[in-house]
C-alpha cells in the first residue's frame, strides 16, 4: 500500500516556524478513528478494554486522548504508574505488568489499585510481603515455552523469551492465590512481536482460552479476565498489507464462542495491551536535510538522529521516507539518509531510493509515533526534540518541549562548573 504522510510540506513549513526542526509530529484525528475501530472489532465482548502500553509513547497528552477515547494504561515502571495516575487514570484502569520488579513499583501499583500482572511465581509471596496481601484481583502471566508458530510461518521463540509462567507454575500460582485471598484471576501472555497477520490475536485467543478452561478445571479459580497485550504490528514497508483489525476481532470472537462460551466461561473479559498499532503510522519524525556528502556513497545528513529515533539503528528496521513537497517525483537517487551520531548504525536508511534531495528539503521518517521518541536517549550530547501533535481542526499543539542544555545538565545541578549553563 501506498504510504501517504498525514502532513503537507506547506504545514511543515509553517509549523517550522514557531517549533525547529527536527520534531514528533502526532495526528490526533488518526489516533482517535485507530482506537474506534479498535474498540469496534471487540464490542461483542461485554468487558472488552484496551489497556494502551505506555512504554510507547508515555506523553500525557496523548494518555489522555486514549482515555477519551475508553482506554486504560499498562505500565510497567514506577514512573509509567505515576503518569497515568497524574492523566486521571485510576484503579482498574491501570494495567501493571512489570518483570524483574523493584519493591517500590509493586508498592506504587497496589496503593493505586492497579491490577498486577504477576510475571514469576515468586511474586506472590514478594508481593503479599510489599502489600501486606494479595489483590482480589490479580492476574499471571503465561509462557508456553518452545516455538510459538502462527499460520503463515510467523513465528517467535517464546521459550527463549525471560517472561512469564510455565503452565505447571500457573496451576500452582492460582492455587496459591486463591489460598491468599484472590477471587478474580487473569490470564496474561505476550508471544510475538509486531505481527502484521490477522492471525496472531486469534492464534493467541485459541492458546490462552484453552489454558483458561484447563486452569479452571484443575483450580476452581474464577477466570475474570483474558489479557491479549500487544504485538499486533503495523506495515512499516509500503508493500506490506495491514492488519484488518475487524477481522481480528471476528477471528477472537471465533474462538472465545468455540471453546470459552461452551466451557460456560462466557462472562470473560477480554483485554488488549496495543502501543504501536495504536500509535505507530499516527506519529512521524519530521527533520531537516542539512548536508549532502559524496565520497563512495551518496549521503543525506539530516537534523534527526539515532537519539531521536533509534529502531532503524538497533533492529535495523525500515522506516518509510517521503521527502516533502516531493511526494510524486520519481524516486531515481540512491542514499543513505544518516544522523549526526558519532556511531555508523546511525542510518535512517541504506541504499534508498528517493527523489533528489536538496540541502533544506524536510523529510518525513513514518511510523515514528510508537517507540519512538520513547526510545530516545542523549548519546553524544544530543538534546530530544519536542513532541508536536495535529489537532482534528488542523491546529498545532506542542505536548512537549525540546530539550535544552539546560535539561541535559540538570543531574549536574550540585555541581558548580556547569552553573552558567543553567
Ligand atoms: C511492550 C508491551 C506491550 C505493547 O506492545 P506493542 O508491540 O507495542 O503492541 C504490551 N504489553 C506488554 C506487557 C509489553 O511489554
Amino acid at each position: 500500500m501506498e504510504k501517504k504522510p498525514f502532513v503537507t510540506l506547506e504545514q511543515i513549513q509553517t509549523i517550522a516556524e514557531t517549533y525547529p526542526t527536527p520534531f514528533h509530529l502526532y495526528d490526533e484525528k488518526g489516533i482517535r478513528e485507530n482506537a474506534r475501530r479498535l474498540h469496534q472489532a471487540f464490542a461483542w465482548n461485554k468487558g472488552y478494554k484496551e489497556y494502551f502500553a505506555v512504554k510507547a509513547t508515555p506523553n500525557p497528552f496523548i494518555l489522555k486522548i486514549l482515555r477519551e477515547e475508553g482506554c486504560g494504561t499498562d505500565c510497567s515502571s514506577l514512573t509509567e504508574l505515576m503518569l497515568s495516575e497524574g492523566c486521571g487514570f485510576t484503579g482498574p484502569e491501570i494495567m501493571f505488568s512489570s518483570n524483574d520488579t523493584p519493591a517500590e513499583d509493586f508498592a506504587y501499583a497496589g496503593k493505586l489499585g492497579a491490577t498486577i500482572n504477576l510475571d514469576d511465581i515468586t511474586h506472590i509471596q514478594y508481593v503479599e510481603d510489599i502489600l501486606g496481601r494479595i489483590p482480589e484481583t490479580i492476574s499471571c502471566r503465561y509462557n508456553p515455552g518452545g516455538v510459538y508458530e502462527i499460520s503463515n510461518g510467523i513465528m517467535d521463540n517464546p521459550g527463549d523469551a525471560k517472561y512469564g509462567m510455565t503452565k505447571a507454575q500457573m496451576i500452582e500460582a492460582f492455587r496459591i492465590l486463591q489460598k491468599k485471598g484472590a477471587k478474580t484471576l487473569g490470564i496474561h501472555a505476550f508471544l510475538v512481536s509486531n505481527t502484521v497477520t490477522n492471525d496472531y490475536y486469534p492464534a493467541l485467543a485459541r492458546t490462552l482460552f484453552e489454558l483458561a478452561v484447563e486452569l479452571k478445571k484443575e483450580t476452581k479459580a474464577h477466570i475474570g479476565f483474558i489479557n491479549l497485550s500487544g504485538g499486533v504490528g503495523i506495515p512499516y514497508r509500503p508493500e506490506q498489507e495491514p492488519n484488518d483489525i475487524l477481522a481480528i476481532g471476528e477471528g477472537v470472537r471465533k474462538a472465545f464462542e468455540e471453546i470459552l462460551v461452551p466451557a460456560g466461561m462466557g462472562d470473560v473479559a477480554l483485554f488488549t495491551e496495543c502501543g504501536r498499532f495504536m500509535l505507530g503510522p499516527y506519529g512521524c519524525l519530521v527533520t531537516k536535510a542539512i548536508h549532502e556528502k559524496h565520497t563512495y556513497k551518496e549521503y543525506i545528513g539530516v537534523d534527526a538522529c539515532a537519539a531521536n529515533l533509534m529502531r532503524p539503528a538497533i533492529y535495523g528496521a525500515y522506516h518509510h521516507i517521503t521527502v516533502a513537497g516531493k511526494e510524486d517525483a520519481p524516486c531515481d537517487h540512491m542514499y543513505d539518509v544518516v544522523g549526526s551520531l558519532c556511531e555508523n548504525n546511525d542510518k535512517f536508511a541504506i541504499d534508498r531510493m528517493l527523489p533528489q534531495v536538496e540541502t533544506g528539503d524536510y523529510l518525513i521518517i513514518h511510523d515514528a509515533g510508537a517507540h519512538g521518541f520513547a526510545m530516545g536517549y542523549n548519546y553524544n550530547g544530543k538534546l530530544r526534540s519536542a513532541e508536536l501533535l495535529l489537532k482534528e481542526d488542523g491546529a498545532v499543539q506542542m505536548i512537549r518541549r525540546a530539550e535544552t542544555p539546560g535539561d541535559y545538565f540538570a543531574t549536574f545541578d550540585f555541581c558548580d562548573l556547569l552553573k552558567r549553563f543553567k
